[in-house]
């Protein structure tokens, strides 16, 4: 391995990253630095293109064959649609790195990039004493719609290193604290058809509005169902958000559309709720123009705070109890595409898609130092 290579601070390396403006694409230009910082450090590479400028990197560090890995993983994409201000200076102040994708997650990413150049750096040991490697993984879009993890079945070689995972930490924020589960989440948008026909006679037409009140109605008994399935993150939610619908008040309308937010607790299947929702829009209207809008699916660790990794991990790190997440993750994807059992442990909180956002130089050095003690011991 090569001599003097350039060593990042986690501040620094955070700051650097949150001046690379990645909102909803662009991630290569964040991911050619990654590449570049961790090439002398002996790690090999592998990618795969979501589109032109957006391709999953993952960077492997395995002096010998270990067999086994740890996944150390992030995204590189920010979240759009929130306005920050001076994001492409990361401003540091009050002991805070300011800017868009400093919590969610530079800040995370540079964290574990560091821990694991650290280890790198001070192993002295023999390499065939290496119990485990450690790949580090940096996705593309995943705040608009998760593909960059979701496509990377179609790389044999990424599939490939998968099965060697034992388990994965996503860098996303929770104050560093171990988050082994989260809610799932899909919408729907529904329209009705009706027969327009003039208001004088509206027994002669077909009116689309009644259609959806019908529904609502069905939607809301739903609800009331749905409210007795327990568990640890609650009840499922459901919400219908959205109605239009008609063109004048004497015109019995043709048309009404409805959107319908949909939150699963982990236990649902996605896959029922949709067939539910489509046959109870059918049964009031056969020609309803019916869409599932794109599915997350919820995630639980099996076993949950029993499980051993979780058990390690906690006693090994203060003790921090475990938590659920209410946002959606990459974890659902990692374990059930995967079957990569995941744990989200990353620096910084609720400040992630609102301004200001910001990461606390403590939560980064109390990252560096958690990953570091992971990777300590289970390599
Ligand atoms: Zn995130």
């Amino acid at each position: 391995m090569q001599k003097n290579r350039p060593f990042p601070d986690v501040v620094t390396l955070s700051q650097q990253f949150v001046r690379i403006e990645t909102e909803n694409g662009h991630e290569d230009r964040m991911g050619n630095v990654i590449e570049n910082l961790l090439k002398p450090f002996g790690f090999q590479f592998l990618r795969y293109e979501l589109a032109p400028g957006r391709t999953n990197l993952f960077a492997l560090w395995e002096p010998h064959n270990t067999a086994q890995l740890i996944l150390f993983s992030g995204h590189m994409d920010t979240v759009p649609g929130y306005k920050v201000n001076k994001s492409d200076l990361a401003e540091l102040k009050d002991n805070k790195i300011f800017g868009r994708g400093t919590c969610d997650m530079k800040g995370g990413i540079a964290a574990f990039i560091v821990a694991s150049l650290q280890f790198i750096e001070n192993f002295k040991k023999s390499m065939m004493e290496l119990k485990k490697g450690i790949l580090l993984g940096f996705t593309v879009d995943e705040e608009a719609t998760c593909k960059g993890v979701d496509i990377l079945q179609d790389s044999s070689e990424i599939m490939e290193l998968f099965k060697r995972v034992s388990f994965c930490i996503l860098a996303e924020p929770t104050m560093m604290g171990l988050y082994i589960a989260h809610k799932g989440i899909n919408s729907y948008k529904v329209i009705f058809h009706g027969k327009a026909v003039h208001s004088s006679v509206p027994d002669q037409g077909k009116n689309a509005i009644y259609f959806a009140a019908d529904y609502i109605s069905k939607i809301r008994e739903y609800f009331q169902e749905l409210q007795e399935i327990q568990s640890p993150l609650g009840k499922p939610k459901l919400s219908v958000g959205t109605i239009q619908g008609g063109t004048a008040t004497n015109i019995v309308p043709n048309q009404c559309e409805l959107t319908i937010d949909r939150r699963y607790v982990p236990g649902e299947d996605p896959r029922v709720d949709e067939i539910r929702f489509k046959k109870m829009a059918e049964d009031i209207d056969q020609s309803v123009q019916f869409e599932s809008l794109g599915v997350g699916w919820p995630y639980y660790l099996p076993e949950g705070e029993k499980n051993p990794i979780v058990q390690k991990l906690s006693s090994l790190l203060d003790n921090v109890p475990c938590s659920y997440m209410a946002a959606y993750t990459e974890a659902d994807i990692y374990y059930r595409k995967y079957k990569i059992p995941t744990i989200i442990l990353g620096p910084g909180g609720n400040q992630a898609h609102k301004t200001p956002e910001y990461v606390s130089i403590d939560q980064l050095h109390k990252a560096v130092e958690y990953y570091k003690r992971i990777i300590n011991e289970f390599l």
